[in-house]
C-alpha cells in the first residue's frame, strides 16, 4: 500500500470531509491521527481505523500547543491534512470582529501552527505532504460569507508561500478547493438559507446544487480521492496548487 509506514494527521477527521480523508489514507496503509472537539466522533473514527484521537479546540492556541506536543510524542507526522474549518455567514455589515477572528483562528492560524510544528521533520526526512482543505471561496468571492472567504483566500496564500519554501526538499504543499459538499456544513447552510429567505429547505438545497453545472453536491469521498492523488507518489510533481473539485462551478 502506498502509505504503509506513514503517519497522517487529519484535523476535523471525526466527520464529513475529514472523516472521508482519514478513511482513504488509512485504506492506503497510513496510521491516522484525527482531531476535533467532539470526542465521540473522533473516538469512533480512530477506533475503527486503528488510529489515534486527539481532542482539541483549534481556536484555542494554548490547547493547540498541548495537542501538538501530544501528537509529536507519538512520532513524526508525514502527511498533514489541515481540514477542520468553520463557515459562519452574515452580510458584511453584520460580520463582527469576533466572527472574523474565529474564522481566521480555525481556518488559517491553526493550519499555520500545525505546519510550523510538523514541517521540519518532513524536510529532514526529505518526504512529506501538506494538504490544506480550502474552498472555492478561497478563489472567488461569495456574498454573505466575507470572513469565511477571507480566511480561505488566506489559507491558499499560506499554501503557496510554504510551497515555495520547501519546493526542493521532497515535501509537497497544496490546497484542495471543494464546492458544496454533502456534509453537516451544507445541512447548516440549507437551514440558514431557508430561515433567512422563507423558502423551503428543498428549494434552498436545490439552489446550492444548481451552483454546479453538474447540478449536484460533491460527495466527501470525491474530495478524499483528490487528496489521495496529491499524497500518493504519483502526485509528487503537483506543488503549490489550489485544485478545485466542484463539478465545474468556478469556470463560469
Ligand atoms: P463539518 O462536517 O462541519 O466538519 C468540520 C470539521 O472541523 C469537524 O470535524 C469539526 O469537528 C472540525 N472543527 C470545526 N471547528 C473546530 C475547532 N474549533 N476545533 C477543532 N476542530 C474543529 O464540515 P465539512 O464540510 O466536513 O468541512 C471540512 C472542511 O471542508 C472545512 O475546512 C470546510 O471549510 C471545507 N469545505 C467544506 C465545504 C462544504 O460544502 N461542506 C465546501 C468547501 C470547503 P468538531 O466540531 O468536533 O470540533
Amino acid at each position: 500500500m502506498t502509505l504503509e509506514g506513514k503517519r497522517a494527521l487529519v484535523t476535523g477527521g471525526g466527520r464529513g470531509i475529514g472523516r472521508a480523508i482519514a478513511e482513504r489514507l488509512a485504506a492506503e496503509g497510513a496510521r491516522v491521527v484525527v482531531t476535533g472537539r467532539t470526542r465521540a466522533e473522533i473516538d469512533e473514527v480512530a477506533g475503527r481505523l486503528g488510529g489515534e484521537a486527539v481532542e482539541v479546540d483549534l481556536g484555542d492556541r494554548a490547547a493547540l500547543g498541548r495537542a501538538i506536543e501530544a501528537i509529536s510524542g507519538g512520532g513524526r507526522v508525514d502527511v498533514l491534512v489541515n481540514n477542520a474549518g468553520i463557515a459562519e455567514s452574515a452580510p458584511v455589515v453584520r460580520t463582527s470582529d469576533e466572527m472574523f477572528d474565529r474564522a481566521m483562528a480555525v481556518n488559517v492560524a491553526a493550519p499555520l501552527a500545525l505546519t510550523r510544528a510538523f514541517l521540519p521533520a518532513m524536510v529532514e526526512a526529505r518526504w512529506g505532504r501538506v494538504v490544506n482543505v480550502a474552498s472555492v471561496a478561497g478563489l472567488v468571492g461569495h456574498a454573505y460569507t466575507s470572513a469565511y472567504c477571507a480566511s480561505k483566500h488566506a489559507l491558499i496564500g499560506l499554501t503557496r508561500s510554504v510551497a515555495l519554501e520547501v519546493a526542493d526538499k521532497g515535501v509537497t504543499v497544496n490546497a484542495v478547493c471543494p464546492g458544496w459538499v454533502e456534509t453537516r456544513m451544507v445541512e447548516e447552510a440549507v437551514g440558514r438559507i431557508a430561515k433567512t429567505t422563507g423558502r423551503s429547505e428543498g428549494d434552498a438545497r436545490s439552489t446550492l446544487e444548481k451552483m454546479s453545472p453538474q447540478g449536484r453536491l460533491i460527495e466527501p469521498g470525491e474530495v478524499a480521492h483528490l487528496v489521495m492523488a496529491l499524497v500518493g507518489e504519483g502526485g509528487r510533481g503537483i506543488h503549490g496548487q489550489a485544485l478545485v473539485v466542484d463539478g465545474g462551478g468556478v469556470m463560469r
